[in-house]
């Protein structure tokens, strides 16, 4: 296993960055995670669009698509992960004395890794959520690894016996700590649109195109807590966890508490679109 840091591959334990790393002293950095199937990245040209724009937006400049690209050819081809995650970090660097104002242009520290990832063919059990209020910053469409919020969040989550909070701002349900939501009403899917208050899931994005393949109506509006007791199915979406049914929120039952129709059919057109692309 080796990981790949500022230009040199080694053991995980060997890599080490300065505690004069902004990313250690602000969390100043970026984050992306890829999906590998089979070997192959999946739907790569979207994560490191994501990956661009997260840099952008905190004026830290990209190593270029070139360098991405070479960079998880080699994680991969170095650990021989056929179902796996990238992980690639990017912080703006480190620098000789803190100060909140960067001083100056820095060489941004690039970190990559890779972590085995179980791969699931099956329709995944529905799982618990619970509703909380969406405590984090307002640019949460930055991939950003100020993560606080979201790991309170899960914490707390994780303490009702929950896989995942729900998260609601304003009366309106913007996403998971780890993930996006689709809402099911009346053979309809609902999914908050991707502005400042939700990260663009890529996951979330995948499924809209296989819904609208299967001819399955989307609206990029987000649901209303007010309406989730008449919800039919609700489910959640991530890389790592693809498509995952919500049967329960609190004392909510979503439905017959299972895996609905529309979630099922999603769930297996990921899959086959999983065994496609990875074929290709
Ligand atoms: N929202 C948040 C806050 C996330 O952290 C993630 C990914 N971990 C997602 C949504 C899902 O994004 P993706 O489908 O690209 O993994």
């Amino acid at each position: 296993e080796s990981v790949y840091l500022n230009g040199e591959w080694l053991a995980p334990e060997a890599a080490k960055v300065s505690v004069f790393d902004r990313g250690f002293l602000f969390a100043d950095g970026i984050y992306e995670v890829v999906p590998v199937y089979q070997g192959q990245p999946f739907l790569l040209e979207h994560h490191l669009a994501r990956l661009e724009r997260s840099l952008a937006a905190l004026a830290i400049e990209s190593a270029g698509q070139q360098f991405w690209l070479e960079l998880i050819d080699d994680l991969l081809a170095r650990n021989q992960s056929d179902n796996a995650l990238v992980y690639i970090q990017v912080t703006r660097g480190a620098e000789a004395k803190r100060s909140h104002l960067p001083q100056g242009p820095l060489a941004p520290t690039i970190f990559a890794s890779v972590s085995a990832m179980p791969v699931h063919w099956d329709v995944p059990a529905p799982a618990q959520a619970t509703l909380l209020e969406d405590i984090r910053w307002l640019r949460c469409d930055i991939k950003s690894i100020s993560l606080l919020g979201n790991i309170m969040l899960k914490q707390q989550a994780q303490a009702c016996g929950a896989l995942e909070p729900i998260l609601h701002r304003d009366g309106l349900i913007t996403e998971g700590a780890s993930s996006n939501y689709f809402a099911v009403k009346n053979g309809e899917l609902y999914t908050a649109p991707t502005d400042h208050l939700i990260l663009p899931g890529i996951t979330r994005m995948w499924v809209i195109e296989l819904a609208r393949e299967l001819g399955i109506p989307v609206h990029e509006q987000a649901f209303a807590v007010t309406d989730l007791a008449q919800l039919d199915e609700l489910f959640l979406t991530s890389s790592s966890r693809e498509v995952q049914p919500i049967g329960q929120i609190d004392d909510i039952i979503i439905g017959q508490g299972g895996c609905g129709k529309v979630t099922e059919q999603l769930v297996h057109a990921f899959h086959a679109s999983k065994r496609q692309l990875s074929a290709q």
